[in-house]
């Protein structure tokens, strides 16, 4: 419309839409125009949420708990929580210590924005879960990226991350199991980091641990605050019901961590959002204090996948792919394809080249991999049945023999 005078936040204006969102956009409206489409490229489970947590949620409609909560989450779910960092984390955590929000994401916001002034910096390892350097310019403060190539096993080294801190340094996060790569850090990297983090007092540590459940070949999960106890008080661990219990549309995450970070997020969250959803607590409860067997069958049936998938790519001419830890996602390179030109004629100079051809040509949706940070590559997310992502492979492999 003429004569609109638009008044934005300059630095929420400066936020791009998340390229996993654009990337199901392209894929609905493939879809809408008649087109069949395997879709790699979103970051959720396929399975149901567990039966027993669907029966939670139901029982707690009828039993009318229906209305707000405290702010900072439902006192027994708030116990659940901290009951889960002690024995599935080592970490000491009272149920004070704990906040619940509207999602993982939700808590990462909060904590940057809470506790983020302009100039201040946050080291973002690359590649990267899209949303983070975005919410750090969403808040008026400056990424760092640090990037963190395939020779590192795509993961931050001691000599990196010391040359990244500067006195304006505030915090660094660290997400392991990783998205978009499936890295994951061992206990011994995470101390040789709280080792460089020791001599930094003022760095604080933003621990994802959202993948914490989905980690392979028997290995054990570790995040930093336990691994180093000194670092506890200038660490927000922080997990959620999405990823592990398939339940990212329940939108709960919760986090722990000092009591005078956790209380600025509180009054923010209390601006905002008030609480989380009453119902999706009570699921969350069910989740948390419910049988794991739902956890174990599903990281079984992610790693066959992930190890079919892997050998499929590594078989495909243009791609390679190095073994994940975790996670659901393979991040493979495609330099082989770069330079060269689909069957239809296009030109393949970028990554995301490689990943719109995909979908034009093979009916396959992925992520390229500079919207994470790093390129030439293309993340592949294998949560689907494993008749699709055969047919995936099969039509992955097609498109880059044709590729001349
Ligand atoms: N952190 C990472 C690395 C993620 O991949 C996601 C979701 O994709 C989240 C956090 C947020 O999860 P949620 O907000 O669904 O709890």
């Amino acid at each position: 419309m003429s004569g609109e005078r638009p008044f934005l936040n300059v630095h929420q204006a400066k936020a791009q839409p998340s390229a996993t969102y654009r990337m199901m956009d392209r894929v609905a409206s493939r879809r809408a125009s008649g087109a069949t489409v395997i879709s790699l490229s979103a970051g959720e489970p396929d399975f149901d949420t567990p039966a027993h947590v669907r029966e939670a949620a139901i029982a707690a409609i009828h039993a009318g708990h229906t209305r707000y909560t405290q702010v900072a989450g439902m006192r027994a779910l708030r116990e659940a929580v901290a009951e889960k960092f002690r024995t599935e984390n080592g970490l000491e955590v009272g149920w004070q210590d704990t906040i619940v929000c509207s999602g993982g994401k939700q808590v990462i916001y909060n904590a940057l924005a809470a506790t983020l002034n302009e100039g201040d910096e946050v080291i973002v390892p690359a590649p990267y879960w899209v949303s983070y350097p975005e919410m750090v310019q969403m808040v008026g403060a400056t990424p760092v990226i640090v990037s963190c190539g395939a020779a590192s096993g795509f993961k931050l080294t001691p000599r990196a991350l010391r040359e990244a801190i500067t006195p304006r340094t505030r915090w660094l996060i660290l997400n392991s199991p990783s998205n978009p790569t499936g890295a994951v850090y061992t206990r011994e990297e995470l101390a040789a980091l709280a080792g460089v983090l020791l001599d930094h007092p003022h760095v604080h540590v933003l621990a994802d641990d959202i993948y914490e459940h989905l980690i392979f070949d028997g290995a054990a999960f570790h995040t930093i605050a336990a691994v180093e106890p000194r670092l506890q008080a200038r660490t927000l661990t922080m997990n959620g019901v999405s990823k592990a219990y398939a339940m990212t549309g329940w939108r709960i995450g919760f986090a722990t961590g000092p009591r005078w970070l956790l209380d600025a997020m509180e009054k923010l969250q209390g601006q905002q959002t008030s609480a989380a959803c009453s119902i999706s607590q009570y699921a969350a409860l069910a989740a948390l204090s419910g049988p794991k067997d739902f956890v174990h069958d599903t990281r079984a049936v992610f790693e066959r996948r992930r190890d079919r998938m892997v050998a499929s790519l590594n078989a495909t001419p243009g791609l390679s792919c190095a073994t994940p830890g975790g996670a659901f996602y393979a991040f493979a390179s495609c330099e082989g394809l770069i330079g060269r030109t689909s069957a239809a004629g296009v030109k393949l100079d970028s990554d995301e080249d490689v990943a719109v051809a995909l979908l034009n040509e093979a009916g396959v949706a992925v992520v390229h991999g500079s919207a994470f940070g790093l390129g030439p590559f293309i993340r592949i997310a294998y949560a689907l049945d494993d008749a699709s992502l055969e047919r995936a492979c099969e039509a992955i492999r097609r498109f880059c023999v044709s590729v001349r």
